[in-house]
């Protein structure tokens, strides 16, 4: 699943085609499922911006800003090219002048909104802060946790309403970069080890972000059709040995249904 590294880098290579007038565009028969509201067929595309794991396309219709919002769901991604795209799973295609942008994605959880500033102002409601940004302070990451002191720090750290952009694979790996255990309980966490979680997210966004994004098998594609490189950085996450002692065993547990991965030499 396209978590903030990925969105970041779809995000940033769109950027630089952009930006770029849309004078037609093609839906595909199941695209209904993704396009949660009426894509008008001719706009200006301004700019891109991103906030978690939203793409936030700036759009001048009929005179008037609007919004088109995207979510890539588990297996979204846009993808960018000269002719016109012969892909298989791809939902909406926009006609540029020079360019093909295209939402592609396999398994349709995607969605896509396109409205006004009210629009945005509630979709945005439902995100936390971006924790790549900087209002992602060590006061805002406390005054969250503080909030559910009984949750398992793990599950808390995949809550989007706090901490917009972070997904299964980054909260796995920011808990070992924190050298805490994913299951330990919010309150239990001392100040000292609340620190490292927010160094934690850095060292994580930085690492995955330089290469391109985090692409497992089958999964992730970048605005090219290529893979991200992030699964050299990870260090437990689907790893047997664990990347940051080089010697214990990483053990997978179950939290919340998704899988998590720790090491239990490093993490406490
Ligand atoms: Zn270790």
């Amino acid at each position: 699943m396209p978590e903030l590294p990925e969105v970041e880098t779809i995000k940033t290579q769109l950027s630089s085609y952009l930006p770029e007038e849309i004078t037609s565009i093609q839906k595909s028969e199941v695209a209904s499922s993704i396009l949660k509201t009426e894509v008008p067929t001719k706009f200006f595309i301004q700019e891109v911006r991103r906030h978690g794991k939203w793409l936030i396309f700036v759009l001048k219709v009929k005179g008037q800003k609007q919004y088109m919002l995207s979510h890539l769901g588990m297996s979204g991604s846009w993808y960018i090219s000269e002719e016109f795209p012969k892909l298989k799973h791809a939902h909406l295609i926009l006609k540029g002048k020079s360019h093909y942008f295209s939402y592609v994605d396999p398994r349709r959880f995607g969605n896509i909104y396109v409205g006004g500033e009210e629009l945005l102002a509630k979709k945005m409601k439902q995100n936390g802060v971006d924790v790549s940004s900087s209002d992602f302070t060590l006061d805002y990451l406390k005054k969250c946790l503080m909030k559910y002191p009984e949750r398992e720090i793990k599950v808390c750290l995949l809550d989007q309403k706090l901490f917009a952009g972070v997904g299964n694979y980054m909260a796995s790996e920011i808990c070992a970069h924190a050298r805490i255990r994913p299951q330990r309980i919010v309150k239990t966490l001392c100040e000292e080890e609340i620190r490292k979680i927010k160094r934690a997210f850095s060292t994580v966004i930085k690492g995955a972000t330089q290469q391109g994004g985090t692409t497992f098998q089958g999964g992730y594609r970048d605005a090219f059709g290529e893979k991200g490189e992030g699964v050299k950085n990870l260090v437990v996450f689907h790893q047997k040995i664990c990347g940051l002692c080089k010697q214990s065993e990483v053990v997978k547990i179950e939290q919340k249904t998704r899988a998590s991965f720790y090491c239990p030499k490093c993490q406490k």
